[in-house]
């Protein structure tokens, strides 16, 4: 933790020099900035020109995929990731940090009208939390469909990397669905992308009454808001 701006010595991304250095500046500035759900490895792979690319969308009509040394994608992660230790008491789950005494209870990793794409450990909710998954499940089961669950979070909660929230149970990332039903990842743009699935499961969601909200970039699903770096999955968030 600095408190000093980040800084790279050169360019990361799109053809740049991308030294291992700049590129875990970047990688943890996306994770922090964007919930972009990185590596921090140091290797500019695909999902890193990605997630820099879904992140300029927000603000550039031609995003080019580069994070330039003193450039606007630097200021702006820069900025963002400042805000964010400022006011932590923005998002109140994050501010919270682990309750005392906090027991969060496991959510199956598979079952009917879901799987799991993370690590048990990883997929703990409150009971609000389970009850949502739980009945999103059986109304996609019903229709013969079912949804990727990700990160929840910790048994005992509190700081689950790369995340800045998921800290007690309240959180969960879910994968689009894909025209294929298959279980995979998927992201927005892709051939295999469902529109029409993931509607169904932001709906089976939203029915619950129990969601504050849901981060996904597809302006075509109802009760979804825009947030950098969530084409691959969306946020959701339940209320107090
Ligand atoms: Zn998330």
């Amino acid at each position: 933790m600095t408190t000093t701006a980040p800084s790279l010595s050169a360019t990361v991304g799109a053809g740049g020099t991308n030294t291992p250095d700049d590129v875990r500046v970047v990688q943890d500035l996306l994770n922090r900035a964007a919930d972009a759900g990185l590596a921090v490895d140091g290797v500019c792979g695909p999902d890193t020109r990605q997630a820099i690319t879904t992140y300029q969308a927000a603000f550039l009509r031609t995003p080019d995929g580069r994070v330039d040394p003193g450039g606007q994608t630097l200021r702006r992660l820069a900025a963002e990731v400042r805000d964010q230790k400022r006011s932590p008491r923005s998002d109140p789950a994050t501010a919270a940090g682990p309750a005392d005494g906090l027991r969060l209870s496991p959510f199956p990793g598979h079952g009917n009208g879901h799987y799991a794409y993370s690590a048990p450990e990883r997929q703990y909710g409150t009971d609000t939390m389970l009850q949502l998954l739980t009945s999103t499940a059986a109304a996609l089961h019903r229709v013969g469909l079912e949804f990727g669950a990700g990160d929840i979070s910790f048994q005992q909660g509190g700081q689950m990397p790369p995340h800045t929230t998921h800290r007690a149970g309240r959180h969960v990332d879910l994968r689009p669905l894909r025209t294929d039903n298959a279980r995979g990842p998927v992201s927005l743009g892709d051939s295999r992308y469902s529109r029409e699935g993931t509607r169904t499961l932001v709906e089976a969601l939203l029915a619950q009454g129990s969601v504050r909200r849901i981060l996904f970039n597809d302006a075509e699903v109802t009760g979804v808001r825009h947030f950098a770096g969530h084409d691959n999955h969306l946020h959701v968030e339940l209320g107090q």
